[in-house]
């Protein structure tokens, strides 16, 4: 079979698309006949980190940062991730952008499974999946322009002076800010306008999915909401998808259409959103949004809620059966012995919990 299944985004900037990517077929790559819906795909995922050298028989620790991660990611949709650091959101979404190797899974985008890419195919799958990172300042390099950053994978493209000068004003345009601050630097512009030309770099190839990692928790109070709004419209417009990574739950709530609720490398619960904030099924998902105080002063005094104690585990020794059992309030011994598996409770919403 060679039926392409990537669609080639215009460029609108005079540049023929077809100059920027070359579609991944089917027969080349092995893929199967994949869901129009969904762009991206995580099969099990695992990602393990080695720590310790095992020098004279010491024990070599395995840090289980994702163990057997799956989900879906619906085009043009937003995909939360939550859940206490170390949890393996960042790693998850460092393993879908290829910054790091997972350690087994797959990670298939359009039915095609990018793992086993290599070379120039595995970078034509970087440029369709790109990241807003949360400091803004760490992604951008502080001797170029920012105009120059924004540029640079147009440059690496092939693309002419003219037409990338064109494509960065249109750009910076899109994002909210006056194409004249492309000559300034990074360290001359304010935290939302270096968040804003983040997210103008990683539009700059058309992607179709972006993994936004915690991308407005550097960023002052007043400009969050902005640039939140910015990442909704864009998807609005451009049909982008976003797996959104974040410890902050309002915010999640807000730009979120599905959420996936993740515990020391596991998922535990995935539900709709507002399924998921208005009737959370897993204990570890309860004691999260009991964790969000509320404005009410009186009411908050009188809610009843569940208080996680303790820290999360070591990911190098995961406890056994269900990983969250050493702090659930309602854990049995059962709970400590067998591990329960992510399963179907409703249409769309999954839990791993024996009690539910
Ligand atoms: Fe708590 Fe047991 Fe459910 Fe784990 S399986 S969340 S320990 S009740």
């Amino acid at each position: 079979m060679s039926e392409t299944i990537i669609r080639i985004p215009s460029s609108g900037s005079g540049v023929p698309a077809t100059q920027l990517f070359e579609p991944f077929t089917l027969a080349q790559f092995g893929g199967e006949a994949a869901d129009p819906t969904t762009v991206l795909e995580a099969r099990d995922l695992v990602k393990h980190f080695s720590s310790g050298r095992g020098f004279l028989g010491r024990k070599r620790h395995v840090v289980h940062a994702v163990d057997g991660v799956s989900f879906k990611l619906s085009r043009g949709r937003t995909l939360g991730l939550v859940g206490e650091s170390g949890c393996g959101k960042t790693t998850t979404g460092r393993v879908i952008l290829g910054l790091e190797e997972p350690t087994a899974g797959e990670i298939r985008f359009d039915g095609v499974d990018v793992t086993r890419l290599r070379g120039a195919e595995a970078k034509r799958y970087r440029n369709r999946v790109q990241m807003v990172f949360q400091d803004p300042s760490a992604s951008l390099d502080p001797k170029m322009r920012v105009g120059e950053s924004v540029a640079e994978p147009l440059f690496l493209h092939g693309w002419e002076a003219g037409a990338r000068a064109e494509r960065v004003a249109n750009l910076l345009d899109r994002v909210g800010l006056d194409p004249s601050l492309g000559s300034r630097y990074a360290h001359q512009l304010s935290g939302g306008q270096r968040q804003r030309v983040g997210i103008a770099r990683a539009l700059a190839l058309e992607p179709e999915v972006i993994i936004a990692d915690e991308p407005t928790s550097a960023l002052d109070v007043s400009v969050r909401a902005q640039v939140i709004n910015l990442l909704k419209d864009l998807q609005a417009e451009l049909g982008v998808a976003y797996v959104f990574i974040s410890h902050d739950l309002s915010t999640v709530r807000y730009v979120s259409d599905e959420v996936a609720v993740m515990y020391l490398g596991q998922i535990v619960e995935r539900a709709p959103s507002e399924e998921l904030f208005s009737q959370p099924l897993h204990p570890y998902t309860q004691a999260l949004l009991d964790a969000v105080p509320i404005p009410d002063p009186r009411a908050e005094a009188q809610r009843h809620v569940m208080l996680l104690e303790g820290d999360v585990p070591d990911p190098a020794a995961p406890p056994s059966g269900c990983r969250f059992h050493t702090r659930c309030p309602f854990a049995t011994a059962d709970c400590a012995a067998i591990e329960p598996v992510l399963r179907a409770v409703a249409p769309g919403r999954e839990v791993a919990c024996h009690m539910v």
